[in-house]
């Protein structure tokens, strides 16, 4: 467990968060803009300073009294921010903070599968290959803390989808903790083991994202029941085709979830969405 509990002043913004993300799972930190959620990720990297209170990794240790290039943290933003001038391969062994570690270096690429564009600059690969590389970069080191500001903001929805899954793949391999900060509520709820809200500098709530998401601070809730129909896994994420009246289509979900429910083809589900922002049309 992360047992985190901090206060921090910068003019007339004050930051009081208490927090406990379980190790080894992908926590989310959702909230207003201006709420301070970039300001906490800081805050646990060590990139701000003077804050009181503590940071208890696992191990009993308190990072609050360790510099940040002394944390096993990793960070990356919605925006890449790599190097330009230096190569992908370079771009992620500068996470590795000078040592050459050419293993680490060939397996991150191999997992983000950019082996083939090793020697290219950032300049000439696509938004969501860089996003890619800014994650081989951050994880370089082999943190234990994995901090994202927005890191799917930026990407379509396939792009995101691939790194999501990248980002869970990765996870499972090296059991780091995430703590990501997202806007999206059906990706926090897709992906996150808890969800804490940050409300004007305070933790507000946290839990389960069930209880934080499809309780009563939606303005609305759709519900229904479907039939499903087909289902489609790659042994991470499942694809269910649900037929729901007349009408089909696609949901993607979790695999472990799926399996742990025993949902499979003619199984019944209830699917549940946000309905704060409906269309309404006449019927013809
Ligand atoms: P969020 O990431 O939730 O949008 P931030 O952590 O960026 O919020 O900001 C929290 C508060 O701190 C806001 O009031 C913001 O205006 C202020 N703030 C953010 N960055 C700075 C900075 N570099 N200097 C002074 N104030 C800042
Ligand atoms: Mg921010």
């Amino acid at each position: 467990m992360f047992d985190i509990s901090l206060t921090f002043s910068r003019g007339d913004f004050t930051l009081q968060a208490a927090l406990q993300l379980r190790a080894g799972g992908l926590h989310v930190l959702f909230g207003p803009s201006g709420s301070g959620k970039t300001t906490l990720l800081r805050l646990l990297a060590g990139l701000e300073n003077k804050a009181v209170g503590h940071i208890h990794a696992p191990d009993g240790r308190n990072w609050l009294k360790m510099p940040s290039r002394l944390r096993p943290v990793g960070l990356m933003f919605q925006q890449h921010a790599l190097f330009p001038h230096l190569s992908v391969r370079h771009n992620i062994a500068f996470g590795l903070r000078g040592k050459t570690e050419n293993e680490r270096v060939a397996m991150l690429l191999e997992a983000i599968s950019l082996s083939h564009r090793a020697h290219c600059r950032p300049g000439s690969l696509s938004g969501g290959e860089c996003q890619r590389v800014a994650l081989a970069r951050a994880l370089a080191p082999a943190p234990q803390l994995l901090l994202l500001d927005e890191p799917f903001s930026s990407l379509d929805e396939q792009a995101a989808r691939e790194l999501q899954q990248l980002l869970k793949t990765l996870q499972q391999q090296d059991g780091f903790t995430v703590l990501m900060v997202t806007h999206n509520k059906s990706e926090a709820y897709r992906l996150a083991d808890s969800v804490w809200l940050l409300e004007a500098g305070k933790v507000s709530g946290g839990g389960e994202p069930d209880h934080m998401l499809m309780g009563q601070r939606l303005s609305g809730r759709f519900q229904a029941e479907a039939e499903v129909c087909h289902v489609e896994s790659d042994g991470l994420m499942a694809r269910l085709e649900v037929r729901m009246e007349k009408r089909r289509f696609s949901l993607l979900v979790d695999e472990s979830w799926r399996l742990q429910h025993g949902i499979e083809a003619g199984s019944r589900v209830l699917l549940t969405a946000k309905a704060s922002d409906f269309s309404v049309f006449p019927v013809s």
